[in-house]
């Protein structure tokens, strides 16, 4: 039995936002049109995982929905409620952008369970890593509010759900190309979860994960947020990951990772505007995998969060899983449209943000 774990499950795909022009419902002004955000494309990851024989190297297990015991650890009885009622009048919005369907509310306990439960075998040592491959994604949601498409906060819940159990430390890395302000405000005041966000500067939510927020209270420097300017490449990532991520983690020490492993911060994204590559997602998995190795004994889990390229995201979603299987990077064959962009390089305004960081957030100066 491999000893890395594919959690899905297919009622995840049967939740639907609904008919609307990109993240806007149909209203005035707004055509209805095919949404982006379609849990079925998530479907066409798993196909293509499948069918190239990665799906080999994981055991595939079918997660059980989450108890309203695991949801409140994050989320009011009220949030729960809105969202079950929601979805079985099946259509509306649970909260700000978070349109449901019939088959919402289960898609989402699901998403939860698959993340407390793969969390908790991998600290158990059943399986040393788990990629959770489920809809609705749960980084924007908060305590008492559904957003952005997210209505349970799936990474937050798993990091509490391992407190729970008894670990110590947990490192949340978020690389999703939006902020995740709902982990951030989960875990903001709390110095035993290290909540770290690569995401591109000013875009969602508004003026949410700025460089100057780190945390407060005991929580002081155990929120560590990279906001990348529009436009950054494989390069500005890979600064970001080696001369932030890297030592802030090693001075964190965590004993379980988890990665909020979102894709659209691609270059074919229509939500983000930033030009990551199928080789970044591999390179920041991998090196997310060893420095598991080296501080949490390998315990690591993946879930996703967005993604909106209908013929991108299997190919990244493929490449997580190389690296998770401990494989090469895959065959990328839209890597030629993307992988030359003058814009791959690092630039001096990218570079600005890391060195910011590197001489006034907490966990990289020591103070
Ligand atoms: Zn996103």
């Amino acid at each position: 039995m491999p000893a890395r774990a594919w959690y899905s499950h297919e009622l995840c795909f049967w939740h639907d936002p609904g008919s609307g022009a990109g993240y806007v419902p149909v209203g005035p002004g707004v055509e209805p049109l095919r949404q982006f955000a379609v849990d079925p494309d998530l479907r066409r990851a798993e196909g293509l995982v499948r069918a190239v024989g990665v799906m080999d190297h994981f055991t595939q297990v079918t997660p059980r929905p989450a108890k309203d015991d695991d949801l409140l650890l994050v989320h009011t009885s009220e949030h729960i409620e809105r969202v079950e009622v929601a979805s079985a009048l099946g259509d509306g919005d649970a909260g700000v952008y978070a349109r449901v369907n019939y088959h919402s509310a289960m898609a989402a306990r699901l998403a939860v369970g698959a993340c407390v439960e793969a969390t908790s075998e991998v600290i158990a040592g059943t399986f040393d890593r788990a990629y959770c491959v489920v809809r609705p994604p749960g980084h924007h949601a908060e305590a008492d509010r559904a957003m952005a498409l997210c209505l349970y906060n799936n990474v937050a819940i798993a990091a509490r759900a391992a407190r729970r159990q008894g670990v110590g430390r947990v490192l949340v890395l978020d690389w999703d190309v939006h902020h995740g302000n709902g982990i951030q405000q989960a875990f903001y005041s709390d110095p035993d979860v290290l909540y770290v966000s690569v995401h591109q500067d000013g875009l969602f939510p508004p003026a949410s994960g700025l460089v100057g927020e780190i945390g407060s209270g005991a929580g002081r420097g155990t929120t560590l947020n990279i906001p990348l300017p529009a436009g950054s490449g494989h390069e500005a990532y890979c600064a970001a990951l080696r001369r932030l991520v890297e030592p802030a983690v090693r001075a964190f020490a965590p004993e379980l990772v988890l990665v909020a492993a979102g894709v659209d911060a691609s270059g074919h994204d229509p939500m983000g505007r930033m030009l990551c590559t199928s080789q970044t997602f591999h390179l920041m998995a991998t090196a997310l995998c060893e420095l598991a190795d080296e501080l949490a004994g390998g315990r690591i889990v993946f879930v996703h969060e967005g993604g909106y390229s209908a013929w991108y995201q299997p190919t990244l979603v493929l490449a997580i899983a190389c690296a998770v299987a401990g494989l090469p990077a895959p065959a990328d064959p839209f890597l030629h449209s993307l992988a030359h962009l003058p814009g791959q390089q690092l630039q001096l305004h990218q570079r600005r943000v890391v060195e910011h960081l590197l001489t006034h957030h907490p966990l990289l100066t020591g103070t």
